[in-house]
C-alpha cells in the first residue's frame, strides 16, 4: 500500500499540530502506524489521498449511520448554504430539529442545540448542579463524556474513595467534584451515594459504554440506576452521544425503556456537521439562561447548515426504520466471523455487540467493565489493524473504540468483511 502522500502531509501537521492532529486518536498511535489523511468519501468507502479505497467502519466515530455524503444530506446543507451560513439569530429549522428529537425522544420536554458532544455533557452537568444546588456528580470509569474538566477524571489508586485527574490541566479540586464508580458494579454506585448523602447532582453515564469498546449494560444496571438517583434527589444523565439514533430512533432510553432526567446528543444528530444537543425535563431545564440562573450560551449554536443536515438525516431515519434492523444483522454477522477468526486462528477474542456497535476484545474474559476492556492484548489489536488496513478494511485504530455499522454497507462489503476476517 503507498501512502507516501499521507506521510509527507503527517510530516508537515505535525509541525503545526500536536501530533499531527487535531484530536488525539486520529494519530494511531495506539497501533504505532502514522495516520492516514482522508481525500474523500463516499457510502460506505473512504479514499486517502494516495487513492487508496477502503470499507469504513469508523464513519467518523459514530455520526455516519447514513454513509458517507448522503445525497439528500448534502443537498439540504448545499441548499442551506445558499441562505447564509451563520446569523446569531433564531431560525425555524432550530424548532424542526427539536421537534423532531422530542417525538424521536419524548423525555426531551426542552432542550438546547450546542455545537460538540463535550459542550452538551459540560452544559447538562451545569444544568443538574444549578437544578440541584449539589456540586458533585458520579461517572463510571471507562465512560467518556467529553473532554471538560471535570469529566477527565479517573478513580485514583484508592479507588472510589478519591478521584484523580485524567489529564493534564485539570485542578484537582475540580476533580474532586466528580465521584468515580465502576459500570455494571451497583455497590460501588451505593458506596459513593452512601458517603457524599445528600450532595451528589447526577450520575451521568453512557447507556451502553461505548470509549472503552462496546460494553453493555447488565439487565438490571439502568433500572438500578433510575432506582437510586430517584431515591437520593439525584438527576439522572444519559450521555447518548453515541447511542442516540443509533439504537434506533428513540436511543438507548427506549431501547431499555428507561427515562432519564437529562439526555446529551451528538454525532448522528448533526449529520456529520458540528452539532449536539442537551435536554430533558422541563423543571430542569428551565433553569437554563434566560429563562433561569444557569448561563451557558454559543455564537453558532442551533447553526443553519449543521440543523439542516441533522433534519434531514434524522427524517430518513424516521422515514426507513428499517436502517436499524439491517444495520444490526450485518453487524451481527461481522460479530459471527469475529468469533470464526478466533477459532480459525487460536486466539482469544470476546464480541460485544449490540444494534449496529460492536467491538471484538482480544482476551479470553467476558468483557462487562474497564477492567474487563484491559485485560485485552492491544498488541493483537494493532496487528489485526494492520490486517485489516492492507485488505482495505478500515476500522478503530484503537481497540477501545466501537466498530460502527453504518446503513450504506452493501451485502457485498459485508460479505468481502466476513472473507477478509474469516481467510
Ligand atoms: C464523542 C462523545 C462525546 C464527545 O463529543 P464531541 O463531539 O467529540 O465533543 C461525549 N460523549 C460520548 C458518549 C461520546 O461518544
Amino acid at each position: 500500500m503507498n501512502t507516501s502522500r499521507s506521510e509527507e502531509l503527517y510530516a508537515i501537521a505535525r509541525e503545526l499540530m500536536p501530533g499531527g492532529v487535531n484530536s488525539p486518536v486520529r494519530a494511531f498511535g495506539s497501533v504505532g502506524r502514522k495516520p492516514l489523511f482522508i481525500d474523500h468519501a463516499r457510502g460506505s468507502r473512504i479514499y486517502d489521498v494516495d487513492g487508496n479505497e477502503f470499507i469504513d467502519y469508523v464513519c467518523s466515530w459514530g455520526p455516519g449511520i447514513l454513509g458517507h455524503a448522503h445525497p439528500e444530506v448534502i443537498e439540504a446543507v448545499v441548499k442551506a448554504s445558499f441562505d447564509g451560513l451563520t446569523f446569531g439569530a433564531p431560525t425555524g429549522k432550530e424548532n424542526r430539529l427539536a421537534e423532531l428529537v422530542q417525538a424521536c425522544m419524548p423525555s426531551m420536554e426542552m432542550m438546547r442545540l450546542v455545537n460538540s458532544g463535550t459542550e452538551a455533557t459540560m452544559s447538562a452537568i451545569r444544568a443538574a448542579r444549578g437544578f440541584t444546588g449539589r456540586d458533585k456528580i458520579i461517572k463510571f470509569k471507562g465512560c467518556y463524556h467529553g473532554h471538560s474538566d471535570g469529566l477527565l477524571v479517573q478513580a485514583g489508586s484508592a479507588a472510589l474513595t478519591q478521584s484523580v485527574p485524567d489529564s493534564g490541566g485539570v485542578p484537582a479540586s475540580y476533580a474532586e467534584q466528580t465521584l468515580v464508580a465502576l459500570f455494571n458494579d451497583k455497590d460501588s454506585v451505593r458506596e459513593l451515594f452512601d458517603n457524599n448523602k445528600d450532595q451528589i447532582a447526577a450520575i451521568i453515564v453512557e447507556p451502553v459504554a461505548a470509549n472503552m469498546g462496546v460494553v453493555l449494560p447488565d439487565v438490571d444496571f439502568l433500572p438500578f440506576l433510575r432506582e437510586i438517583t430517584e431515591e437520593n434527589g439525584s438527576l439522572l444523565i444519559f450521555d447518548e452521544v453515541i447511542t442516540g439514533f443509533r439504537l434506533g430512533t428513540g436511543g438507548a432510553q427506549a431501547y431499555f425503556g428507561i427515562k432519564p432526567d437529562l439526555t446529551t446528543l451528538g454525532k448522528i444528530v448533526g449529520g456529520g456537521m458540528p452539532m449536539a444537543v442537551y435536554g430533558g425535563r422541563r423543571d430542569i431545564m428551565e433553569q437554563v439562561a434566560p429563562l433561569g440562573k444557569v448561563y451557558q450560551a454559543g455564537t453558532l449554536s442551533g447553526n443553519p447548515i449543521a440543523t439542516s443536515a441533522g433534519i434531514k438525516t434524522i427524517e430518513i431515519l424516521m422515514r426507513d426504520p428499517e436502517i436499524y434492523e439491517r444495520i444490526e444483522k450485518n453487524a451481527a454477522r461481522l460479530a459471527g466471523a469475529f468469533r470464526e477468526r478466533a477459532r480459525k486462528l487460536g486466539i482469544k477474542l470476546h464480541v460485544n455487540q449490540i444494534g449496529s456497535l460492536l467491538s471484538a476484545f482480544f482476551t479470553g474474559e467476558e468483557v462487562r467493565d474497564y477492567q474487563g476492556a484491559l485485560s485485552s492484548d492491544t498488541s493483537a489489536y494493532a496487528d489485526y489493524f494492520g490486517y485489516m488496513l492492507e485488505h482495505g478494511i478500515y476500522v478503530a485504530p484503537s481497540q477501545f473504540e466501537a466498530m460502527f455499522v453504518s446503513g450504506a454497507h452493501s451485502d457485498e462489503d459485508i460479505e468481502k468483511t466476513i472473507r477478509v476476517l474469516t481467510a
